[in-house]
C-alpha cells in the first residue's frame, strides 16, 4: 500500500470519529415548552449522530468583555428574557457542568486569554434547544462566551483552535439565528420579507460553496445582509461552526423556516458518516 493511501485511510477513520458540528436557529424562547415543527426538527437531528460525551455551546445570549467559559459543576438555568408566561420561567435544565472541559477549552484557546466563570449558567440560547435534543439533561455542558470586543475574523480564528474537541466526543453547538431582526418582526401576518429570504439563501449558498471569507466579511455582501444582521451576536455562533468545519464535510440544512417575517430558524448539521 502506498503511503498516500495510508494517509487517506487515516483521514477517513479520523473523519468517522469526529463529532458533528451544529448551528441551531433558536428563535422564540417559547420553543422550550412547545412541540412544533421546529422542536421536532431538533429532536430528529439528535438521532442522526452518536450521543456526545459533553457539549460546548456558543450562545448568542452570552456576550462578555473578554472570553469566558462556564466552569461551575452544576450551572444554573438562566431565564434571560422578559414578558413570557410563568411556565417558561419555571423550566429547569439541570445538566451538569464539566470543569475539566472548561480547563481544556481555556488551554486550547491560548494565546487568547480565556477565563473560567462560575456565575453564569446556561442561558436560553442553550437550554431552550438542548431540552429537545437531550430531555434527560444528562450530558455535561460548558458555554463559551462571545467577546463583544472581537471582530468576526477573530471569532472565526478562535473557533479553529477548538477542533481537537471533536475527536473527544464533544458536540460543539452554535446557537443563534442567521437572519435576526427583532426591530422588524412582522407580528400581524407572519409575512416573510424578501430581504430575509435573500439573505438566508445567500448565506446558505456561501456555506455550501465554502466561501467562509465572504461570510466573515458579511457586511460587504449587500443591503439585505445589513437588515438580516443588524447586530452580530445571533450570527457569530455560525462563524464558530464554520471555523471548525473541514473542507469535505457534508452540510445538511434543516428547520428551514423564517418566522415572524425576519427570524430565520435555519439549522445546520455538519459532518460525515455520523451513525
Ligand atoms: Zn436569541
Amino acid at each position: 500500500m502506498e503511503l498516500d493511501e495510508i494517509s487517506i485511510m487515516k483521514e477517513e477513520s479520523n473523519q468517522l470519529k469526529l463529532m458533528p458540528l451544529l448551528f441551531v436557529g433558536h428563535g422564540n424562547p417559547m420553543n422550550a415548552i412547545q412541540e412544533n415543527a421546529i422542536t421536532q426538527g431538533w429532536q430528529k437531528a439528535s438521532l442522526t449522530f452518536p450521543k456526545p460525551k459533553s457539549i460546548l455551546c456558543i450562545s448568542a445570549h452570552w456576550e462578555t468583555n473578554g472570553t469566558y467559559v462556564t466552569a461551575a459543576k452544576n450551572p444554573k438555568t438562566i431565564h434571560d428574557f422578559y414578558g413570557f408566561p410563568k411556565e417558561l420561567f419555571e423550566v429547569e435544565y439541570p445538566a451538569p457542568g464539566n470543569p475539566e472541559l472548561a480547563d481544556d477549552t481555556i488551554s486550547m484557546l491560548k494565546p487568547n486569554k480565556t477565563e473560567p466563570d462560575t456565575k453564569w449558567g446556561l442561558d436560553h440560547g442553550c437550554w431552550s434547544v438542548l431540552k429537545h435534543f437531550y430531555p434527560q439533561a444528562d450530558i455535561p455542558i460548558v458555554q463559551l462566551s462571545l467577546d463583544y470586543r472581537k471582530s468576526p475574523e477573530m471569532h472565526y480564528e478562535i473557533a479553529r483552535r477548538l477542533s481537537p474537541l471533536r475527536e473527544k466526543g464533544v458536540l460543539i453547538i452554535g446557537s443563534g439565528n442567521i437572519v435576526h431582526n427583532l426591530g422588524l418582526i412582522n407580528w400581524q401576518n407572519d409575512q416573510t420579507y424578501d430581504w430575509a429570504v435573500e439573505a438566508n439563501d445567500k448565506i446558505k449558498k456561501k456555506i455550501l460553496d465554502g466561501s467562509n471569507k465572504e461570510l466573515i466579511t458579511y457586511k460587504n455582501l449587500g443591503n439585505e445582509m445589513k437588515l438580516a444582521i443588524p447586530t452580530p451576536e445571533h450570527y457569530l455562533p455560525l462563524l464558530y461552526i464554520l471555523g471548525l468545519k473541514n473542507e469535505k464535510e457534508e452540510v445538511l440544512f434543516f428547520n428551514e423556516k423564517i418566522e415572524l417575517g425576519s427570524i430565520s430558524m435555519t439549522s445546520i448539521r455538519i459532518g460525515n458518516n455520523l451513525l
